[in-house]
């Protein structure tokens, strides 16, 4: 039953409301509250405070009942979150448990989510590369999906703004195809690593392996200690929230960030339902909640409404947004929401062994993983038989290794003995996947949740293209590890679900058409111009880059635009 008490409803009229507290929800909040409106960040799961609420972030490995490993019945229980590498005992607690929140797999999907405020950015790997403009390009230049309403120059201010605020480590390394940005220092690549980035720069024309660019403070400026953090210690516990605040998360940064300007008002256990469209005004006024814990349904009003629910729910929201007006859907009139899904395809791996740089006795502990190899795979032109390209890991390693053998005195020395083992180095792929109309998600038309709300339907799929970029990586990096003088070469491919890459796009995307896109190039309803959708709702192709850091880019330059548009009177 609605809460229809006339008194409270000044105190439920906002500014501006923000849905979802994550990456992207977090920067809406904080750039709306830095200019001094009265914001509302309503986030679904509970409230998640930095250092506070991290139990596990100083926990020796023996410190956990299970030594780290998830006890087999939970895994049983959750065989769709424990296919993330980063479902640990550590870090269990920050995600979506597969019967808590169901939803319905018309094809399989593996739907990783982290519903508390600062959504999965407690839990991302940190990974920020800038889009170049050849990505921007890519559909209108290869003839899919449909052209982006924007270009990098229209991005890369925004680029900048954003990374100075949040911290990115990483080399200028020059290459037109992946920008450099407002880096603090790399993490140095180590030595197997540096010698594999030399060997491609003198063999391969057009391929590099980089230092990955990361969002940890390796070298804080004031910006980031005013917000309370500290340098990264590379401790790589980081899943766990961090003590120093040295990765940025929505947690660490933008959202106290925005409750320290005290216009901000963080109401979690709030799930949205629905937007509320007002026909006569022909705008959104506001949106409808459901207390997650009493079930009471309660509305909250405001000028201007950023959606931030994470692709995919964003996407439910508005499905679930109907009126006379938009019976399919808010700002539905083309058709599209929910179609054109894409994603990133990880399905590719190789991993060898290297003989030399024994001298090197150690990996180093390095936050950022290791190496990076953007793109080379049609950048300029089309160059092979499938659209796109990919993006490549590259990281060496090795370790202390203990032999078994033997029984009583012999054991005890054995296991004492440490030895090293040889270096080993791996690599996975990135890949671009293609958003078709196929590929979509839906409200299906009898199953809800237990708030009573529809159940999503996903239904989405690879393709040839994904196929024949794959071989390519495994061709390509076979070569290239080959001349390296990598040994025992294993290349492996595998047939998981889309979703697991947990960079799923579009459904509510960018387009210069109305007649063929949700959003325009500002980020808002073509039909309803006071709803921003601004996080991979809003992609209208993929790229391979990690999508985070563009996900943060749009939503500042989205607020300052909602903010003009307020000031001219406009929404
Ligand atoms: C293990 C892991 C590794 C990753 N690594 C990387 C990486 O290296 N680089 C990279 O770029 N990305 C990475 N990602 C992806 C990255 O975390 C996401 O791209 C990013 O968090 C998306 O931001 P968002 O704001 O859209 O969603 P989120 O950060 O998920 O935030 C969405 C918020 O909305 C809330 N919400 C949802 N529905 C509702 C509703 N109806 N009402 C109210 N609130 C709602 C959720 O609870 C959540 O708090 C990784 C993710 C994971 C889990
Ligand atoms: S690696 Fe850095 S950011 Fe991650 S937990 Fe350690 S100190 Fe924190």
């Amino acid at each position: 039953m609605a809460n229809l008490n006339i008194d409270s409803i000044k105190d439920r009229t906002f500014d501006a409301i923000v849905i979802g507290s994550g990456m992207s929800g977090g920067w809406a909040a904080k750039e709306f509250t830095d200019k001094g409106l009265k914001t509302l960040v309503l986030e679904r799961g509970r409230d998640v405070k930095h250092l506070k609420d991290y139990p596990t972030t100083n926990l020796y490995p023996w410190e956990f009942p299970h030594h780290g490993v998830m006890p087999d019945d939970v895994q049983k229980a959750n065989p769709i979150v424990n296919r993330c590498y980063a479902f640990g005992e550590d870090a269990a607690h920050f995600f979506v448990k597969d019967a808590e929140h169901p939803y319905v797999q018309e094809k399989p999907f593996d739907w990783i989510r982290g519903y508390q405020t600062g959504g999965k950015s407690l839990l991302w790997a940190r990974q920020t590369q800038r889009w170049s403009e050849f990505d921007f390009e890519g559909p209108a230049r290869d003839g899919f999906a449909v052209d982006w309403p924007i270009r990098y120059a229209d991005i890369a201010p925004w680029y900048s703004y954003v990374e100075k605020f949040a911290g990115i480590s990483g080399n200028r390394d020059g290459l037109v195809e992946l920008p450099d940005g407002e880096f603090l220092p790399a993490f140095p690549l180590n030595a197997v690593e540096t010698y594999f980035s030399n060997h491609v720069k003198k063999t391969y024309k057009g391929r590099h392996v980089i230092s990955a660019r990361c969002a940890h403070l390796s070298k804080p400026n004031q910006i980031h200690l005013d917000q309370g953090r500290g340098q990264c210690q590379e401790r790589t516990l980081c899943q766990r929230g961090c003590p120093f605040g040295g990765y940025f998360s929505a947690n660490s940064s933008t959202i106290p960030w925005a409750l320290r300007s005290g216009h901000c008002t963080l109401r979690p256990h709030s799930v949205v339902e629905s937007i509320i469209y007002d026909e006569k005004k022909g705008k959104a006024t506001g949106v409808r909640v459901i207390d997650a814990n009493t079930k009471e349904a309660i509305e909250y009003y405001a000028n201007v409404i950023f959606v931030n629910a994470a692709a995919l729910n964003s996407n439910l929201i508005l499905l679930n947004s109907i009126s006379s007006r938009f019976p399919n859907g808010l700002g539905n009139d083309s058709g599209t929401l929910g179609k054109y899904v894409a994603f990133h395809n990880y399905s590719a791996h190789i991993n060898a062994e290297y003989d030399g740089a024994k001298e090197w006795t150690t990996d180093g502990r390095n936050p950022a993983g290791g190496g990076y190899i953007p793109r080379f795979r049609n950048v300029y032109k089309q160059e092979t038989d499938f659209l796109r390209g990919y993006a490549c890991g590259f990281s060496a390693y090795r370790w202390e290794q203990h032999s078994s053998d033997g029984i009583g005195q012999d054991l005890k020395k054995n296991l004492v003995k440490k030895d090293l083992s040889s270096w080993h180095v791996g690599s996975h792929m990135m890949g671009e996947t293609i958003p078709k109309e196929t590929n979509y998600v839906a409200l299906d038309k009898s199953l809800k949740d237990p708030w009573g709300i529809p159940q999503l339907k996903i239904s989405v799929d690879y393709d040839n293209n994904d196929e024949k970029m794959k071989k390519d990586y495994v061709e390509q990096m076979t070569e290239m590890f080959t001349s390296a003088g990598f040994k025992n070469i294993q290349a492996s491919t595998d047939h998981r679900a889309p979703g697991l890459d947990i960079h799923e796009m579009g459904g509510v995307r960018m387009g210069k058409d109305p007649k063929t896109s949700m959003l325009d190039k500002w980020h808002r309803l073509h039909a309803c111009n006071n709803v921003y959708v601004t996080d991979g709702a809003s992609m209208t192709s993929t790229s391979c880059q990690n999508p985070s850091l563009t996900y943060m880019a749009f939503t500042a330059r989205a607020v300052d635009h909602a903010i003009g548009e307020l000031k001219k009177g406009n929404i």
